[in-house]
């Protein structure tokens, strides 16, 4: 990484290699034309979130997504695709379109628990228990070096009681991952948006070539206290949910330690407005108006803009899905900007908004176009 101070010795301008985002939801049709080439213009690559309706589980899906993402992006873009586990997942399409490289993992989604997550896994135990379909899609998916991305939460404890939401997490990473890596000794593991520090003390402890997780930008910079400062704020609503401060506090350990096996996956997930401001809010928010920028300034916030950052959002995540390094480089200068534009896409004739994460607020980074 490059980077430039000015003469009070502030860094004022970065180059680095274009980054590769872990964890991007691109929507469909005119939600994508918008996403799409925030996200281009910013990252080499994505791992492109399944959970689009219809999910995304055959190859002709695939096929199909895959054309309409480029005539968003254009061609010079990287989507790397992922196939959307469900109990009737077929083994078979797992092995064909990991084996030839088509598909880059299948995205694990507990039934219920996030958005368009009604075609998930409805028992996690299916996930380490033989003779299931789940179960056999892993075996495949391990034997052809894919990966296994985990929403990793359980909605339900052993004796079926509901967990609390701030307890999803913990309870996965206690009783579900380990038992998934124990049946699957094998299988590459990416645990997503890790958001607490039980996650982070079990990364630190078993996490290396196999298992890895991504970590989000609103996760770094936010906790509890914003989300419900003076009352509800839609727009800092996601899953997995905003923890308190320590579980901040243990992400930002995480992301310093600049270890190979942690990356950036922004989980942007924009929503129509009137999904945001509903009875019941959807979880997500669009992050790709300010993808990199973001990261850029949580970084600096924790010491830590340097080569770590670098290795974070462009090395790290882009070798565990066995790409090389870009030639490519992006350059950020220090240029505060207020997120003021709310973009609107047109669906039907009809314009929706989407409210952008930070909108009215000031971000302190700036892509150089
Ligand atoms: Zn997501």
């Amino acid at each position: 990484m490059e980077i430039s101070h000015d003469t009070e010795g502030l860094p004022v301008k970065i180059a680095i290699r274009k980054p590769l985002d872990g964890h991007e939801h691109l929507r469909r049709d005119s939600m994508l034309k918008m996403v799409g080439p925030m996200v281009a213009k910013r990252f080499r690559a994505a791992i492109v979130m399944p959970n689009t309706v219809p999910p995304i589980t055959t190859e002709s899906q695939v096929c199909g997504y895959l054309k309409e993402i480029w005539q968003a992006t254009g061609p010079d873009f990287l989507p790397l695709m992922t196939l959307y586990l469900t109990d009737t997942l077929e083994p078979s399409h797992v092995e064909a379109l990991v084996g030839v490289g088509t598909v880059k993992g299948i995205k694990y989604y507990p039934r219920g628990l996030t958005t368009n997550s009604d075609s998930g896994v409805k028992n996690p135990s299916s996930l380490w228990t033989s003779g299931t379909r789940p179960y056999e899609c892993l075996q495949a998916l391990a034997e052809h070096g894919g990966v296994l991305l985990l929403h990793a939460a359980d909605g339900f404890d052993e004796n079926g009681v509901e967990l609390d939401p701030f307890d999803q997490e913990k309870h996965f990473i206690e009783h579900t991952l380990p038992r998934i890596r124990d049946a699957h000794p094998k299988l590459k593991i990416s645990v997503e948006h890790l958001s607490t520090k039980w996650g982070v003390e079990y990364l630190l402890k078993h996490g290396g070539p196999l298992l890895g997780c991504s970590l989000t930008a609103q996760h770094l910079l936010l906790d509890r206290r914003d989300w419900l400062r003076g009352g509800f704020h839609p727009q800092r609503f996601w899953w997995p949910i905003i923890q308190p401060t320590e579980h901040r506090e243990a992400l930002r350990v995480l992301a310093k330690a600049d270890k190979p096996f942690v990356w950036l996956g922004s989980d942007s997930a924009p929503h129509p407005v009137e999904k945001k401001r509903a009875d019941c809010c959807a979880g997500g928010v669009l992050m790709a108006h300010a993808g990199i920028e973001l990261y850029v300034e949580a970084f600096e916030n924790m010491g830590a803009l340097d080569d770590r950052f670098e290795r974070f959002a462009s090395i790290n995540g882009a070798r565990f899905y066995g790409l090389g390094d870009s030639d490519e480089t992006i350059e950020l200068v220090r240029e505060e900007w207020t997120v003021r534009h709310s973009p609107h896409i047109a669906d039907g004739g009809t314009s929706k908004e989407v409210i952008p994460f930070r909108l009215g607020e000031k971000i302190r980074w700036k892509l150089v176009a």
